[in-house]
């Protein structure tokens, strides 16, 4: 690991105030700044905004993501293997460039698995999750030869099928619900009744079930939750969904060849929030495995899959001000995005409480003036809000406003059609 810690005591003295919009932010910090522009992939943002020819656009850096892959391989290990979860940001070029660095895509639908296969990785890197895969989307996925992860007793019988009928032998795993819930997870997906995977204690019936039809059982995926930013909690989770994993591996009629913790690493969206400790998640993971899991399932292969944490800080999303107004004493400005393409930044995509994304000019960075700015989205509804009262350079019509940790679940995530505006441009810089 770096010397430099990576999580920062909430106590920690606030860095000298600079030029930035809020430098506490762990987000605004680690953006690439040169003079008073962003930078994206070494790119003066105007300079961006002119190549791709019209705003708004989502622009992903390259290298950023490929430095966080790098990051994350030298603290799991390597041992464990890493993989990317499609949804989060399945631009082409984007899956692209990541299938050259992880061991694996884990995707959630066939469109999904069409685009990782397009990559190159071969299916037996690719695995796909997510309730609701009807016979035909099972049968896509068989013929392809990825790994079907199992999320009920009724996809099981329809791999079975698909099998018999295609004469191919299915690879399958079987996603868990387990009986615990992980706390400080942004989005749980584990515990209780849940859509997601087959319940730990059906677990024994499933496999009895699936033993003689001669499928390819290569072991088990669980994934608790997501946007979890503690490592405690984290390792915790992983020592529980290990645990389950090696008492459930006696049930299967061979080796577990394939375990999948899951990942759920979160990033810091809000000003409070503070980057999860990746060296912690780090030595967690490795005395799981080490302890855990190697001396019961020797010849399991350990992954972990994330989305938002390799892809999610290096998206920026890049509006242009059309109109700056008063009213009644608070200035606006009035961008030509919004949540159609960032829901997540409106608050609207399962916030309970709105809390702001931080945003920047990011043609101002070296400003040292301040205003009070909210910031809207072209929609006509007050439910496009992208930034609500906060401290940015006086702005005017073709500035650039720019949402950061837009890269995971912006684009994708948003309702594209509501409004009838047209598509934002995406590029990988
Ligand atoms: C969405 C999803 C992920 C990725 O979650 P992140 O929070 O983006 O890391 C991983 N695994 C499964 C099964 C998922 O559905």
């Amino acid at each position: 690991m770096t010397a430099q810690p990576l999580v920062e005591p909430a106590d920690a003295p606030a860095p000298e105030a600079g030029p930035l919009t809020d430098v506490r932010h762990p987000a605004v910090r680690t953006v690439p700044v040169s003079g008073d522009e962003i930078t994206v992939g070494g790119v003066a943002l105007s300079r961006l905004a002119e190549r791709v020819g019209s705003t708004p656009f989502f622009a992903y850096d390259r290298q950023r993501i490929t430095d966080r892959v790098r990051e994350v391989r030298t603290a799991v290990g390597g041992t464990v293997r890493l993989g990317y979860a499609v949804k989060a940001n399945p631009m082409p070029a984007v899956v692209q460039h990541l299938a050259g660095l992880v061991d694996a895509l884990d995707v959630a639908s066939v469109r999904e698995m069409h685009g990782a296969l397009d990559t190159g990785k071969g299916p037996r890197n690719v695995s796909f999750a997510g309730p609701g895969k009807t016979p035909a989307e099972i049968r896509s996925a068989v013929a392809a030869g990825v790994l079907v992860e199992l999320e009920s007793e009724t996809e099981a019988r329809r791999v079975v099928a698909a099998g018999d009928d295609l004469g191919v032998v299915p690879r399958v795993a079987v996603r868990v619900n387990p009986d615990f819930a992980v706390r400080g997870s942004g989005m749980r997906m584990s515990g209780g009744p849940q859509q997601f995977g087959v319940d730990a204690e059906q677990v024994p019936d499933l496999l009895r079930y699936l033993t003689p039809t001669g499928v390819d059982m290569a072991g088990f995926h669980i994934f608790a939750g997501s946007q979890n930013l503690d490592a405690e909690l984290l390792a915790h989770a992983q020592r529980a969904t290990a645990e389950l994993v090696v008492s459930l591996a006696d049930h299967l009629p061979g080796p577990v060849r394939y375990v999948n913790l899951g990942g759920g690493l979160g990033i810091p969206y809000f000003p409070k929030d503070r980057p999860v400790d990746l060296g912690r998640v780090g030595e967690n993971l490795a005395t799981v495995v080490a302890e855990l899991i190697a001396p019961a399932l020797p010849e399991a292969d350990v992954h972990i899959e994330l989305g938002r944490y390799l892809v999610g800080e290096a998206g920026y999303y890049v509006t242009r001000v059309v109109d700056r107004k008063i009213s009644r004493g608070r200035t606006y400005l009035v961008v030509d995005g919004g949540m159609h393409h960032q829901l997540a930044a409106s608050g609207n995509l399962g916030q309970v409480i709105r809390r702001n994304y931080p945003v920047l000019v990011g043609n101002h960075m070296a400003t040292t003036d301040r205003e009070q700015a909210t910031v809207v989205g072209c929609l006509c509804t007050p439910l496009d809000l992208l930034a609500d009262d906060v401290p940015l350079p006086p702005a005017e019509p073709g500035d650039l406003v720019v949402v950061l940790q837009a890269g995971a679940y912006g684009l994708t995530a948003s309702p594209t059609a509501f409004l009838s505006h047209p598509a934002p441009a995406e590029v990988l810089v």
